[in-house]
């Protein structure tokens, strides 16, 4: 009984689990202007797919990927006007589904309603690409082995909240988090993945269960490799990262997912220690595939990878 209807308040029972329990998941997914005023979607089935697994983990209900994917292609046709056509403005999409089971029990869910909202965004760096500095956290932890790292919940986000407040009232852009079971790997910064060029190769954490498989990051990969390039997923060590600042062999850091898409970094803090990364400057790699990937985003460059969806 899917409706696309005016944008407003939602309604459940207050003893709806997702109120108590937390019983939610979530995507976040761009529709892009074209230079010919056409509007296309990013790689759209890796969210839907994405969504899937979250659910599976939130013992919520699998959803149909076909009506999912249906379901965004509609309402961004119906919403399309809201596209904006400004460089690097976009359409955001908020696909979520939250479990409405007036039940305070710990019961499994029943009953859930998939919901998707949208909001015209401006450019994360109205600007223009600017490096930004990353705090590492050494207090709190993300995610743990066996939780629900991998997953697009809300609760990841609420129990972030502390660091990244703690962070941004420091003067930083986001948190870098440490694994959580030993407190050694880098993980991931608050709402991307993250990337470091050292010695010429690329090195990302790899997807571990506790790291969000971020479809930037994905792209990012495939990009490289297409490029020739050598990029790892591994476990990267805090004490190698910040031996790689120390010795200069860190060459380039950035941030990547959809909000950003790609975000320099130009400082990386642990405690009291400062490391500036490639002098504070945009790098070769970081430029480049910026350029590549918003390039195809928003239909400046060809897609031969075939990522993008048309809305027609
Ligand atoms: N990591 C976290 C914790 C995120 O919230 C996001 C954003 O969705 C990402 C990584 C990047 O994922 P994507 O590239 O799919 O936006």
């Amino acid at each position: 009984d899917a409706r696309i209807v005016p944008y407003g308040k939602l309604a459940f029972d207050a003893a709806s689990t997702v109120y108590h329990y937390a019983t939610e998941i979530f995507e976040g997914l761009k529709a892009y202007r074209t230079p010919d005023g056409a509007v296309q979607l990013f790689r759209p089935i890796e969210n839907v797919r994405r969504m899937n697994n979250s659910a599976e983990r939130m013992s919520l209900p699998q959803m149909d990927e076909d009506m999912m994917l249906e379901a965004l292609l509609k309402f961004v046709s119906v919403e399309k006007d809201w596209v904006p056509d400004k460089p690097g403005t976009s359409l955001y999409l908020r696909p979520f589904l939250v479990a409405v089971d007036p039940c305070l029990s710990l019961h499994p869910v029943h009953q859930c309603v998939f919901c998707i909202i949208a909001c015209p965004v401006g450019s994360y760096f109205p600007n223009g690409l600017k490096p930004v500095p990353i705090l590492i956290e050494e207090q709190d932890v993300r995610a743990v082995r066996g939780g629900t790292g991998y997953a697009k919940c809300g609760g990841n986000y609420a129990g972030a909240m502390r660091a990244s407040d703690r962070a941004e009232a420091k003067g930083f852009s986001q948190v870098l988090w440490i694994d959580g079971v030993e407190r050694k790997y880098v993980e991931e910064a608050g709402g991307m993945n993250v990337m470091f060029q050292i010695n010429g190769e690329i090195v990302t954490p790899e997807l571990n269960g506790s790291v969000l498989p971020g479809i930037t990051r994905k792209s990012c990969i495939e990009v490289m490799r297409g490029w020739g390039m050598k990029v790892t997923e591994r476990l990267l060590s805090l004490d190698e990262l910040l031996e790689a600042c120390k010795t200069g062999a860190l060459e380039e850091a950035w941030c990547c997912g959809t909000a950003a898409v790609i975000a320099p970094i130009g400082e990386l803090a642990y405690g009291d220690d400062h490391y500036i990364v490639n002098n504070n400057q945009i790098g070769k790699t970081t430029r480049r595939l910026y350029d590549e990937v918003t390039g195809i985003q928003w239909g400046l460059l060809p897609d031969k990878y075939n990522w993008t969806v048309a809305v027609k």
